[in-house]
């Protein structure tokens, strides 16, 4: 592995534990191992979340409200498994997961969706203090709606414009519809109680500025960080844990796109794909349509 990202300070703005993983586990496990130093800030502890796996299921909000500890001890393992650090915004404790829109959650007063300039100001002390040449958050849509994500969205471009020293370029992650299609084309059969999602269920992008191709040990250590969230993500490989001693199992037809097969607690079977997909959000032009980092200078 080619050391030649050592210097690169790279930030992660993700709004609940597993985001960092699910979402951009890939690039940052991808970057880290090349040399760059990088930090995850998630927002709130995920208290709002659904629990797969029967044992652990009463610590949700509206029974114990334990949901949010158990979280902190996923991300803990999780940040360990993509070689990166972590930090809470503020805290851990200081924001609360809102929930989706409508929910009752959104009007606890230490719900993220309250956070205003509060917010916005620590995280320009989190971008003043590390200096990140390189943000990566999600789009205007919190990429799939979730208020949190929009939220958190919002912070990374007002604290960029607040910090002592800007970042060079900001980038979303999204989902490309053409890379979903064909990782589900990958896929042969899901477990039985899964289903497939419908056309247009998931949320995905027409368009990208960056197609990462992951390598196969930042691929395994995105894996390994989606595994460590047992409470959200239920990979089908037939693993069991303390948390789901469920196991359930996939099949691929093809792992051209497509490395394994997993399912968040609504049990709609997706594909883990081996790339990674970014819109450019702002600064640095992007050189290379295969890289976040060209083009950046450190
Ligand atoms: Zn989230």
């Amino acid at each position: 592995m080619q050391r030649d990202l050592i210097g690169l300070r790279v930030v992660a703005v993700h709004a609940h534990p597993d985001d960092e993983a699910l979402w951009t586990g890939g690039a940052l496990a991808g970057v880290a191992m090349r040399g760059a130093d990088v930090t995850v800030v998630t927002c709130t502890l995920g208290e709002q979340g659904e629990v797969i796996g029967d044992p652990f299921a009463q610590l949700v909000a509206d029974q114990a409200d334990q949901l949010g500890g158990f979280r902190v001890a996923e991300l803990a393992r999780s940040l360990h498994e993509l070689g990166v650090r972590g930090e809470f915004l503020g805290g851990a404790g200081r924001w609360r997961d809102s929930g989706m829109i409508g929910d009752p959650a959104n009007d606890d007063p230490r719900a993220f969706i309250h956070s205003g300039e509060e917010a916005e100001a620590q995280l320009a002390e989190v971008f003043s203090r590390i200096k990140p040449h390189l943000v990566i958050t999600y789009g205007p849509d919190g990429g799939y709606g979730h208020p949190d994500h929009i939220r958190a969205h919002e912070i990374t471009h007002a604290a960029a414009t607040q910090c002592d020293v800007a970042p060079q370029r900001i980038m979303w992650a999204v989902t490309s519809a053409e890379a979903l299609a064909a990782g589900l084309a990958d896929i042969a059969c899901i477990p039985h109680a899964w289903r497939r999602p419908e056309d247009g269920e998931l949320a995905t992008v027409d368009q990208h500025d960056v197609e990462l191709m992951l390598s196969d040990a930042a691929v395994a250590a995105k894996l390994r960080g989606m595994k460590s969230h047992p409470t959200q993500l239920w990979i089908a490989d037939g693993n069991t844990s303390v948390v789901n001693p469920q196991a359930a199992s996939a099949g691929l037809k093809s792992t051209e796109h497509a490395i394994a097969v997993f399912a968040l607690s609504n049990l709609i079977a997706q594909p883990l794909l081996k790339t990674e997909h970014y819109q450019l959000g702002s600064g640095t032009a992007i050189t290379d349509s295969a890289s976040l980092t060209a083009g950046l200078t450190w």
